[in-house]
């Protein structure tokens, strides 16, 4: 890793917050849109942050057109970052940012670095919810990890966490890691999902599920964990259609490990000291399509802005961020009268929120996540009642991301996007 000299970096042109992949995607693009002086500032040790511990295929389909593992991936950024000279820091963690741009950053080499920047872009990624955030009863054993931490520990530190695992939640990091688990030399005795659908990927199920013959339960979740040094068993139970156990439906697993899959979260501490306007919808920055937040200059990409299914389309986004990061550099933002987008039935997690009605490109595109499962259903962009735009979905997920785009011309008001069940 190559650290730049941090003496007298007191002004930078663009400071990116993260060195994910998010992160630099955006310093690519803002680079080859004739920004030089750029800084990422990233708090671990390495760039490329949760691709590294993806050490599975399935990366690089849609952006490269390429079957490539999560460090294949990022290792096409690393080496661009380097080939281009941009600038990075790591084991440097970002504290503070200001709405006038001013970043406070930490570091062991550096002490405390003060930068004000021309412009920010937000890629501070997600992190995974805690057992904490579950209120599960039982004990405190060891024994217990979110799935993202298994994976660190498995693919980047070289340990197995457990031989005998329960998985609660199919997010697709708990399918990830089921089959990694079984491949290891692992038994996953059942992945218990709570909603009557599982929030991961179709192909993952079927990859990491089916193909190993791991039991997934739906409608069940652990209501109890059992233990004093170590996990010895979960209780199982039934849910019923409002979540809540079914009596009568417990049954014990013994088990040594219980690994926790179930929702990640934006990072986002750092907007709420620089007045960011957050998304309750998607935890992330409320943006328009430039990606531009609430404070003229901020902008925000990648998981940090919404949790994202594949990472090709973090990228794609990033880069869009990037572009326009640097065109405010320039000078060239425009200051173009804003319309709300609205996530009506059946929508979560839209992104863009806001829409300006003049802009260079043609098209804006709209994602989010549908809030069940639908067959046969239209999605459908309304404003003022009236119907602008509307395309046929034989089946929609919430583990997958939906998009859809529309001609910036056809916006004149607020507008509502929304599934309908035909
Ligand atoms: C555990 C886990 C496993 C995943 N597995 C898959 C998978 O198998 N396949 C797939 O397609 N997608 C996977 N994803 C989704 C994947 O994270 C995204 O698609 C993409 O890699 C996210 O890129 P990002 O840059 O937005 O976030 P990240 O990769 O999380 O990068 C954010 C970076 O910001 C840094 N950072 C955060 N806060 C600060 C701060 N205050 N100061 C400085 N630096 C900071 C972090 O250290 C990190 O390096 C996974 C996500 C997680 C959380």
């Amino acid at each position: 890793v190559r650290n730049s000299s941090v003496e007298n970096l007191q002004n930078v042109d663009l400071v990116i917050i993260g060195g994910g992949c998010a992160g630099m995607s955006a310093a690519i693009s803002a680079h080859k849109n004739g920004i030089r002086d750029i800084l990422i500032l990233e708090r671990s040790s390495y760039l490329g942050g949760v691709l590294k511990q993806c050490i599975h295929n399935g990366f690089g389909i849609h952006r490269f057109g390429q079957d490539l593992t999560g460090s294949e991936y990022a290792k096409r950024y690393t080496d661009e970052i380097d080939r281009l000279g941009i600038s990075f820091l790591t084991d440097t963690f970002v504290l503070s940012l200001t709405q006038d741009h001013d970043i406070t950053a930490i570091s062991p080499a550096g002490g405390i670095l003060r930068i004000r920047a021309k412009a920010v872009i937000l890629a501070m990624g997600c992190r995974e919810r805690p057992r904490g955030a579950l209120t599960i009863p039982g004990t405190r054993p060891a024994g217990i990890f979110s799935a993202g931490t298994a994976q660190r520990y498995l693919n980047l530190e070289g340990y197995i966490v457990g031989k005998k695992i329960v998985i609660l939640g199919s997010g697709d990091i708990g399918l990830i890691m089921a089959r990694e688990f079984a491949i290891e030399g692992s038994e996953v005795l059942a992945v218990a999902e709570i909603m009557p659908y599982s929030s991961g990927l179709i192909r993952n199920i079927v990859q990491c599920l089916e193909d190993f013959h791991i039991p997934l339960y739906y409608n069940t979740t652990v209501t109890r964990i059992e233990g004093t040094e170590r996990v010895t068993g979960v209780w199982l139970s039934q849910v019923d259609a409002s979540r809540k156990p079914v009596p009568g439906t417990e049954r014990f697993v013994a088990c040594d490990t219980l690994v926790l899959s179930v929702g990640l979260i934006p990072e986002n501490e750092l907007c709420s000291e620089a007045g960011i306007e957050l998304s309750s919808d998607t935890g992330g920055a409320v943006v328009d399509d430039s990606f531009q937040t609430s404070v003229p200059g901020v902008f925000a990409c990648g998981n940090a802005l919404h949790v994202h299914d594949l990472v090709d389309f973090v990228s794609m986004e990033s880069e869009v961020a990037g572009e326009r990061a640097a065109q405010f550099i320039r000078g060239k933002s425009d200051t173009a009268s804003v319309v709300r987008a609205e996530p009506g039935f059946g929508v979560m997690a839209l992104v863009p929120q806001r829409v300006r009605l003049t802009g260079a490109e043609d098209r804006i595109k709209f994602q989010f996540r549908p809030r069940q499962r639908f067959e046969n259903a239209e999605i459908r962009i309304t404003s003022d009642g009236c119907r602008i735009s509307s395309v046929k979905k034989r089946v929609l997920t919430p583990g997958e991301m939906c998009e859809l785009s529309l001609e910036r011309s056809s916006i004149h008001s607020d507008l509502k996007v929304e599934v309908i069940g035909l």
